[in-house]
């Protein structure tokens, strides 16, 4: 569940952080650093900020993860420093350490915590140590490692690390939490790997959605296109995570979700925590918790035809689909014959095209 920040963000006058808030933000920095005349010390026609902002929006990751480092470069994360800088409010000191204010660059780069983190990764930046005095510096520096081999993915994993030591920084800040380094790294690599995977087989796949109610009528079909990724288990259980929010969004709080793949719904239902290997098992693990009952079954191939062809007509298709209230024949046919009277489910399918 995505953590809730507590603090007051000056720039909106809601007091949250939103994106608008931060472009406002990072147009009066902007402005300012130009004043100072900052652009002609680093030696460049366009602002840094301008040129990270493209190399961000070039890299291939989660939107999500683009924003973050792109706050991260405004100087508009907000950390405790930044925070009693702009409002005078809280504590300046970093949380985790209780030592030193809690800069950018102390939260990524000093702090003990982020430092172990770091020890226990898959690689290192050493070669950047004198960079570290300023967040975007130590970025340019290091995004230019996109000329090396492999570079493009050791940045990719690295902006993962980035955003993990960022999370656990947020677990002692709220939630007086912390997580072990190793625990960090491993779902920063893990994380790293599957939107890896998911990219590189550019295939076109499909997801295919039905809801019914308990009585068998069909209450809506959602035909989803999206990109195939080496692992089926992967894509069935993202069906089904999407399923869970379709389901949230239209209020039905009692569901029970099908796949016909065995092997999500046994990870999904192990009390076994090793079964976690994905996060999407353990998004769908906790989305549970917001349904008064919820359970998951599995069925067979031949009972789940409509999500089935829903998955295929997917193929063919630019954008999602959605029925609701009225549906083709060919739907409420095929619909009819799988639930033979007495098996009302929330049932999806996924299919690869290669
Ligand atoms: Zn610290």
């Amino acid at each position: 569940m995505p953590m809730k920040d507590r603090i007051y963000w000056v720039m909106s006058s809601i007091g949250v952080y939103t994106v608008k808030s931060g472009y406002k933000l990072a147009k009066i920095r902007k402005r300012k650093e130009e004043q100072r005349g900052t652009r002609a010390e680093h030696g460049c026609s366009m602002s840094w900020a301008t040129l990270s902002w493209n190399s961000v929006w070039r890299m291939n990751m989660k939107p999500e993860l683009q924003h973050f480092i792109w706050r991260c470069l405004n100087g508009i994360l907000p950390v405790n420093a930044l925070i009693m800088d702009r409002c005078s409010k809280g504590n300046f000191l970093c949380k985790c350490c209780g030592e030193n204010p809690e800069t950018i660059e102390h939260l990524f780069f000093f702090c003990n915590s982020a430092q172990e983190i770091w020890k226990t990764a898959p690689l290192d930046w050493d070669g950047l140590k004198n960079f570290r005095s300023k967040f975007w510096l130590w970025w340019e520096e290091m995004k230019d490692a996109v000329r090396e081999e492999k570079g493009r993915e050791r940045i990719e994993l690295t902006v993962h690390l980035l955003w993990q030591i960022w999370k656990s920084r947020n677990g002692v800040q709220f939630n007086n939490k912390r997580r072990e380094p190793v625990v960090a790294v491993s779902k920063a690599v893990l994380e790293w790997r599957e939107y890896m995977e998911a990219q590189e087989e550019g295939d076109k796949a499909g997801w295919g959605l039905i809801a019914r109610d308990w009585q068998g009528e069909v209450k809506g079909a959602w035909a989803v296109p999206s990109t195939s990724c080496s692992n089926a288990k992967v894509e069935e259980a993202k069906a089904l995570r999407l399923a869970m929010l379709v389901a949230k969004q239209n209020g039905w709080r009692r569901v029970e979700f099908e796949s016909d793949c065995l092997q999500v719904i046994n990870d999904i239902n192990s009390t076994n925590d090793e079964a976690v290997r994905c996060t999407v098992i353990s998004d769908i693990r906790k989305l549970k918790y917001r349904f008064d009952e919820c359970c998951f079954a599995f069925t067979k191939r031949e009972n789940n035809s409509v999500s089935h062809t829903l998955a295929r007509k997917a193929l063919q298709m630019e954008c999602p689909a959605e029925w609701k209230e009225c549906f083709p024949g060919w739907l409420l046919e095929l619909a009819h014959a799988d639930c033979k009277g007495s098996c009302p489910f929330f049932s999806v399918s996924w299919i690869a095209y290669h």
